[in-house]
């Protein structure tokens, strides 16, 4: 008798499921990796075929609390049962206990909310063009490589060419500069010019910190120069690196720096640690510039949102997550360095500090071990990580950043570090 073969079994590929829907559904303009998350809980998060991975990306530095945080699911969940929004025609109270959170970091001055961190760029441009208005200055200066955000007056202001393409003519009134070259900066002042706008690091353009001299030179500059310094603190700020703004942690140790304050920063992902939100910080004497009806949006500063960052900052603050950012964030990084040691023929630098960190890979010509004719080299560090169960949040073509949540574990962290070096020692051929 002939042996019956069982028909192979019906695999759902559930992950083909959901790449179906988008490749139907859903505009093509991200380039997204052959992963579709369902759940989290803490640094991991699973795929839809039940795939843990260790998420060292955060989201992109969004996700401050890790995944399904318990105390942001009961600050959501006993909110919602209050007031989920109002309209900025009235007051709440979350927002204004939040904006004295935040200004309560920075020494004073004062907050407004929107929704992302391009809307909060695109109101330091307003508040700038408002200063500068009666004088007919309008300009705002740049770096390059930076990166703040994908509307059209953010894409002007970013400095990155890639970004701009096909989408002339931009907004007038964008200048960039080389970053922390004090001497170009001072050469691209314009009488038109009334604002520098610059990431204390740089987190798109490849983990590129602001140095100390940099940053107190322009306040000097700005202040000669009667020019907004702001600063765009999307990324980098929230105490990622185990101090409230970037600035603060890059000048702790300078006795010039005492009293350095920008005149205004943009703030955004980490700040709602998943919920959507935005803000930017006017410093004491600019603060009222935006006036009744000068600057407004619906969603801006809700009773839900402002109770979900509240509680983002009480647990990072209760939990010392910035000593945690920090002491953790060094570790990492001198970890990633010894990588850069024993494999200088993959991993050229580590960069970054605290909990924005940037492994700075080999360029294809130099590397053998990284496939010519592939993509580049931190796409093939990336997804090999994927393979392994790792998150990663590739920058331009050499970078590899981690952002991970700043309740990361010194376990999770080891674990993390192992399957990085693991996969360094694989591109070492
Ligand atoms: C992500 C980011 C932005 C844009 O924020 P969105 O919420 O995506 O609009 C702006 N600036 C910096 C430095 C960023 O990292």
């Amino acid at each position: 008798m002939k042996d019956i073969v069982p028909p192979p079994p019906i695999v759902h590929n559930q992950f083909e499921t959901v790449r179906e829907l988008f490749t139907r559904h859903v505009m093509p303009t991200y380039g997204r990796f052959d992963i579709a998350l369902s759940h989290g809980a803490g640094s991991y998060v699973w795929d839809v075929s039940g795939r843990r991975y260790l998420d060292l990306g955060g989201g992109i530095a969004v996700c401050a609390l890790g995944h399904a945080n318990q105390e942001i699911t009961q600050a959501l969940i006993s909110q919602s049962q209050k007031l989920v929004h109002v309209s900025n025609l009235y007051y709440s109270e979350p927002q204004g206990r939040l904006a004295q959170q935040i200004t309560r970091h920075l020494s004073g001055g004062k907050v407004f909310f929107c929704n992302s961190g391009a809307e909060a760029n695109e109101g330091l441009y307003k508040l700038a063009r408002k200063y500068g208005h009666e004088e007919g200055r309008f300009e705002i200066i740049t770096a390059h490589n930076s990166f703040h955000g994908r509307t059209l007056a953010g894409i002007s202001a970013t400095g990155q060419e890639k970004i701009k393409k096909g989408f002339e003519p931009l907004v007038a009134g964008f200048q960039h500069v080389p970053f922390n070259d004090i001497e170009a900066l001072e050469n691209a002042i314009s009488p038109a010019t009334v604002a520098v706008l610059i990431e204390g690091i740089q987190g798109e353009g490849g983990i590129t910190p602001a140095t100390a001299g940099y940053l107190l030179a322009l306040r000097h500059l700005c202040d000669h120069k009667k020019l907004l310094l702001m600063m765009d603190g999307v990324q980098c700020g929230h105490f990622r690196t185990g101090r409230f703004q970037s600035f603060q942690r890059i000048l702790e140790d300078d006795p010039l720096a005492s009293g350095f304050q920008p005149d205004a920063i943009s703030m955004a992902k980490s700040l709602g640690g998943g919920f959507p939100m935005g803000a930017f910080w006017v410093r004491g004497p600019h603060a009222d510039l935006l006036g009744p009806g000068s600057h407004a949006t619906t969603f801006g500063g809700t009773p839900l949102g402002c109770a979900v960052a509240l509680k983002v900052l009480e647990v990072i603050e209760r939990d010392r997550l910035d000593q945690n950012a920090r002491v953790l964030g060094e570790w990492i990084k001198s970890e990633l360095e010894s990588l850069a040691r024993h494999h200088p023929g993959v991993v050229r630098s580590a960069r970054g500090m605290g909990l924005m960190l940037g492994l700075e890979l080999c360029d294809k010509e130099q590397a053998p071990g990284f496939d010519r004719n592939e993509k580049s080299p931190a796409l093939q560090f990336v997804n090999k990580l994927h393979e392994k169960g790792v998150l990663t949040i590739p920058s331009g073509n050499q970078i590899v950043r981690l952002l991970p949540p700043l309740n990361l574990s010194r376990h999770q962290a080891e674990e993390g570090i192992e399957i990085i070096a693991q996969t360094a020692q694989e591109f070492d051929v």
